[in-house]
């Protein structure tokens, strides 16, 4: 296995893609996701984060998305994307502020909010955006 990272708030089991198992993520991915953690000081579930090629598209996932352990398109080295379970409006509030103070690309939805790392490893301008219907 490579790149199985350590982290303290976060399972391998919660990071891994569901259909194979597999956890890889880009070069300083997870210490970026640690330091988001820490500073937000509350409990933060992940619904997605490493996607297979194969889940990814079972799921259908954008093909260039930033959850993809192996990207054709982008450089990434591994997984810089999670989903992040957020209902709640202080809740969120609080998680995109501090996202994008520390850089994250925000993808905001009903019920989650995609948190990527597009800015460090596509050399793409942040985003703000928000999952249309
Ligand atoms: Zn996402």
């Amino acid at each position: 296995m490579v790149n199985v990272p350590m982290l303290d708030h976060f399972s391998r089991s919660e990071l891994a893609c569901p259909t194979t198992g597999e956890v890889r993520l880009a070069p300083g991915f997870g210490e970026a996701l640690e330091q988001l953690r820490i500073k937000f000081d509350e409990p933060i579930y992940l619904t997605s984060a490493c996607r297979s090629p194969g889940h990814n598209t079972k799921v259908r996932g954008h093909p260039r998305s930033l959850h993809l352990t192996v990207n054709e398109h982008w450089a990434t080295g591994g997984t810089c994307a999670v989903d992040v379970v957020a209902t709640d409006g202080q809740y969120r509030a609080k998680l995109i502020t501090l996202a994008l103070g520390q850089v994250w690309s925000v993808g905001v939805a009903s019920n989650f909010v995609h948190l990527d790392r597009r800015s460090r490893h596509c050399g793409l301008p942040q985003v703000l955006y928000h999952y249309g219907r």
